[in-house]
């Protein structure tokens, strides 16, 4: 993936080797910041590229990230090409996974659906991959079931700021997202409310200023909390054959709630680096794009539904891959782990370890 990162951030996140790529460039606003707290302020780490490779440009903040038009942002095309290209790879577009047979405890075929018709894939090892609500919703279908399978949907919490500047110039960093602020995040507040993390945007969310020679005084925030897994908020089939799953999600927790409103109410405190006019709250946000935890990890086959490698803990011929197998929810955004995860159960299942 290439990922852009500051070294410095191993102080509280270590890590075995740097960052790939050398960090964005931060804000005014973010070098104030990590002037007055170095342990806690740092470049944003991202998969959009600082300096150009082979297959990716270096960004350059045009904020259109859906479809990169510099091909910057890391992709399935431009950061898998080899694999697919690799003769032993099959990728089938237009296709539909709807469920699995088996025989005992382990899977014998993959049904797939492709122009109306279904076809069967047999092999020896089944990787599931299809996000933390079609996986469980797979599952279910192929009356795979187990307590927790589709139990425990969740995301972080998130909210929107935006900082008015006295004086200070916005929107000069070298990406889309430039400052991660740890000052909120861990402590023994998180005996009663969440951990939260602050974004520093370089996106004009909210627009420019109206005032002239102001236009750029204006510091888009987003704070993102921690959650808990709740059984109330699951994936659930209608009935058996159903072809999509349907979501019950009953919100954020209580827990998550109390980590937001402390979050608010320190972030003056947080912020003191910078000139202030006034910070104004945007709303809570309506996700923040991470669905997890519907097919939980853990060592206890009676409360989690895959083992800690990510293997089935019936069908040990199946390894569940994605934010579906997060048994606890973090408020950074969970692609890198995401990532690193799936590497560690390929590598485990190759290794037969
Ligand atoms: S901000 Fe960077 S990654 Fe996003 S669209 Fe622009 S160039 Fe691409």
């Amino acid at each position: 993936m290439s990922v852009s990162g500051d070294p410095a951030m191993a102080t509280i996140m270590p890590r075995s080797k740097p960052f790939p790529q050398p960090p964005h460039r931060l804000t005014s606003a973010d070098r104030l910041m990590k002037a007055a707290q170095p342990d806690r302020h740092f470049a944003m780490p991202t998969a959009r590229a600082r300096v150009p490779i082979q297959t990716r440009n270096a960004c350059c903040a045009s904020l259109r990230c859906q479809l990169c038009p510099a091909d910057a942002k890391f992709t399935a095309q431009n950061g898998l090409k080899d694999l697919y290209a690799h003769p032993g790879v099959s990728l089938c577009l237009n296709t539909r996974a709807t469920r699995f047979e088996t025989t005992g405890d382990v899977v014998s075929a993959l049904v797939l659906e492709h122009g109306g018709q279904e076809y069967r894939v047999r092999g020896d090892r089944y990787v599931l991959g299809a996000n933390a609500i079609q996986s469980p919703g797979i599952l279910l279908r192929s009356g795979m079931d187990h307590p927790r399978t589709g139990v425990g949907l969740h995301e972080s919490f998130g909210a929107g700021v935006e900082v008015f500047l006295n004086g200070l110039d916005h929107f000069d960093g070298s990406t889309i997202t430039t400052g991660l602020n740890y000052q909120l995040y861990d402590g023994p507040h998180r005996r009663e409310s969440a951990a939260a993390l602050i974004y520093f945007e370089n996106r004009w969310t909210y627009g420019f200023r109206r005032e002239h020679g102001r236009t750029r005084q204006t510091l888009p925030l987003v704070i993102v909390t921690e959650d808990l897994l709740r059984s109330e908020n699951c994936v659930v089939l209608e009935h058996a054959s159903a072809s999509h799953p349907n979501v019950i999600f009953a919100g954020a927790s209580d827990y998550a709630r109390r980590g937001l409103d402390r979050a608010l109410s320190l972030l003056p405190e947080v912020l003191a680096p910078l000139p202030i006019e006034r910070i104004a709250f945007r709303g809570i946000r309506a996700t923040e794009s991470h669905l997890q935890g519907t097919l939980r990890m853990g060592r206890n086959p009676e409360a989690s539904v895959v083992d800690e490698r990510q293997v089935h803990h019936r069908w040990r011929n199946l390894t569940v891959v994605g934010s579906a197998v997060f048994p606890s929810c973090s408020c950074a955004n969970p692609s890198l782990t995401v990532a690193a995860l799936s590497l560690r159960a390929a590598r485990l299942a190759v290794d037969g370890a």
